[in-house]
Formats: C-alpha cells, sequence, structure tokens
C-alpha cells in the first residue's frame, strides 16, 4: 500500500475506508471487514452520528488480532459548533471518548464556517457566526493545543481553498499537514494540489465515487455520474478493473490519499485492490482531461439566506 509521509516520518496509507452515511447497524460491520481485509486508515466525523459504532469495529478488530492500534490511522474532524478555542480540545476528548481511542493520528477542521454556540445543525442562516466574529485562527489555537498534548498526532483542515491554507500555513505556531477535499476527475483540484503540495500540506480525496446515494443510483436527474462515465469504463475494462477501483487508482496516482465510504463487504474488498491496479500514465492523463466540471458536495447548505458566507468565500472562486 502506497503511503504519505509526514515530516515526523509517519505513514499515512494512501487508501482509507469512509464512514459519512454509513448507518447506525451497517457501519460496525463495514469497518471490522475493512481492517481485516487489510484496510489501516478510517476516515471519521462526529457529525456523521455513528463515532461510537466505528469504535466498537476497530476494538473487535484490534481485539481479534487484525491490526494493532500503532498500525491504524484514524482521522476524525472537529465540527463547526466547536470553533470557540475552549470548545476544540472538550470536542476531541468527546470523539477520542466515542471511537474508544486515547489519540488520533490526524483530526481536522471539518469546515471552515461556525455555528452559533449550541447550535450543531443549523435551522437557518441567522444560525452561523461569521469568520471575523470566530476566526479561524482561534480554533486552530485549540487545534495546536491538541497536537501539543499528544491528543492529535497530526493536524490540518478540510474544505479550504488555497489562500485559506497559505494564511495558516504562515500564521500558525504548527502548520497544517493536511487538507481533505472533494477530488475526483471532474473536480480535478490541479492548482490545489501543486499549492498545497509546495506548502507541504498534503490532500485527501473526498467523495472519490461521487458520493453517497448519487453513486449507487438515487442521484438528482441533472447530476453527472463518475462511475458510469464512459472514459472511465473504457480504462476499467481495459486494465481488468472496476470503475470504482480505476477512481481510487487515479486518486493514488496523484499522490493524495483518497477515502471511499463502502459498507458492503465486497465493495469495500474491491476499493482496497484498487492498490494493485496498473493504471498507466496516458490513463491518468486521459482522465484529468476529462472535461466535465462538477461538485457533488457544493457548499450551498452553508450559503443560505442570511448567512455571512459565500460560495465565493468557501471555494475561493
Ligand atoms: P464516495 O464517493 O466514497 O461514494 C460512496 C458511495 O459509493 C456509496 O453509495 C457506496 O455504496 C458506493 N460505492 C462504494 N464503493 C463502490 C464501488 N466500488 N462501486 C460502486 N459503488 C461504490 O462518497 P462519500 O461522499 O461518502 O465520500 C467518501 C468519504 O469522504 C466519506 O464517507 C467521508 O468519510 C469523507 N467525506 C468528507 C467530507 C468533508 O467535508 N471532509 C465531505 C464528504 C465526504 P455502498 O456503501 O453500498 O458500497
Amino acid at each position: 500500500m502506497k503511503t504519505l509521509p509526514f515530516t515526523n516520518q509517519d505513514q499515512m496509507p494512501a487508501i482509507g475506508l469512509g464512514t459519512w452515511k454509513s448507518k447506525p447497524g451497517e457501519v460496525r460491520d463495514a469497518v471490522y471487514t475493512a481492517i481485516e481485509a487489510g484496510y489501516r486508515h478510517i476516515d471519521c466525523a462526529p457529525i456523521y452520528g455513528n463515532e461510537k459504532e466505528v469504535g466498537e469495529g476497530i476494538s473487535k478488530a484490534i481485539a481479534d488480532g487484525h491490526a494493532k492500534r500503532e498500525e491504524l490511522w484514524v482521522t476524525s474532524k472537529l465540527w463547526n459548533s466547536a470553533h470557540r478555542r475552549n470548545a476544540v480540545l472538550p470536542a476531541l476528548q468527546q470523539t477520542l471518548a466515542d471511537l474508544g481511542l486515547e489519540y488520533l493520528d490526524l483530526y481536522l477542521i471539518h469546515w471552515p464556517v461556525a455555528h452559533k454556540d449550541g447550535v450543531v445543525n443549523p435551522a437557518s442562516g441567522n444560525d452561523f457566526l461569521s469568520l471575523e466574529q470566530l476566526p479561524i485562527s482561534e480554533t486552530w489555537e485549540g487545534m495546536e493545543e491538541a497536537a501539543g498534548q499528544g491528543l492529535a498526532r497530526h493536524i490540518g483542515v478540510s474544505n479550504f481553498h488555497l489562500g485559506r491554507v497559505q494564511e495558516l500555513v504562515n500564521g500558525s505556531r504548527i502548520p497544517p499537514e493536511m487538507n481533505q477535499v472533494e477530488l475526483h476527475p471532474f473536480l480535478p483540484q490541479q492548482q490545489l494540489l501543486e499549492g498545497c503540495r509546495k506548502l507541504g500540506v498534503h490532500l485527501t480525496a473526498y467523495s472519490p465515487l461521487g458520493s453517497g446515494d448519487r453513486a449507487t443510483g438515487m442521484k438528482a436527474a441533472d447530476e453527472p455520474s463518475l462511475l458510469s462515465h464512459t472514459l472511465v469504463k473504457e480504462i476499467a475494462e481495459m486494465r481488468g478493473a472496476t470503475p470504482g477501483q480505476v477512481l481510487i487508482q487515479w486518486a493514488v496516482q496523484r499522490g493524495t490519499a483518497v477515502i471511499p465510504k463502502s459498507v458492503n463487504p465486497g465493495r469495500i474488498r474491491e476499493n482496497l485492490a484498487a492498490a494493485q491496479v496498473g493504471l498507466q500514465p496516458e490513463d491518468v492523463k486521459l482522465l484529468d482531461q476529462i472535461g466535465q466540471a462538477y461538485r457533488f458536495i457544493d457548499g450551498t447548505f452553508w450559503t443560505r439566506e442570511g448567512s455571512p458566507y459565500t460560495l465565493k468565500d468557501l471555494w475561493g472562486e
């Protein structure tokens, strides 16, 4: 398995298991099956509402001898309702308690968006605080404290555009080491990839298969499908792989981590086996130039009427 190197010599396995929309009653087994099959990287977040079960899957897999804790890479994220400096550590401690872990390998600020105190799910645009009211620099001090106490081995961000990553790298005591963003051939984010690389910040590709129920067919009528795109299917056939594996290996060959979600044992194994798919440089080039642009997680949840956030703030374009 390819890994992403960190400056302290830690190595993050390139392919991990996503857990968003993995339902209670399914996710414990999914995590267990994944670790048993050889995954060593699990991506979590408290807002997915399933960290306790994810933790049960991890504990059982460790107890049954499928992996040791130190061989696993567990990422979680700080939700938007805990951006005040003194709210960061308690949020992380809750996540650790739910996961049944003593430390995280990576802790990320989930979104550059802050909610008013006590608001987990904003009901209206009124429930937000602007970044002038609650700056990222304040939240980052809490993240640095988490790293300083050894509760998170590495810290980073998610859904940050390049300007924001740069600002944080320049203005922080401990710079971010990861930016987790939507990345796939419809949204290759080449500039962000190159810019972050220069800053020493890795990228993790989320929604690599086109996200959630959409990937299994329940997509909005006008939404494009990555898994059934002609080029993806042709390359899959040529290389003896599945469309999902082609998309995963494309991300790995670009030097990013990638976290496909599945609760299906066959697809969990299929996605890990993408590590063995031999994509040729010309395949990667063709996928890079697919010529269709689409963001599945478009950010409109944060920009509804009355919110201080705009799509331009969010994506920097
Ligand atoms: P993905 O792009 O990973 O797609 C998941 C969907 O694809 C599910 O419906 C899954 O169904 C299906 N699927 C999985 N494997 C295959 C396969 N080989 N062939 C066909 N279909 C397949 O979507 P996500 O949006 O979940 O993204 C992945 C992870 O990224 C999340 O789970 C989460 O951990 C993270 N994420 C982070 C975000 C952030 O803001 N930081 C935002 C969005 C995601 P099934 O389970 O039935 O196999």
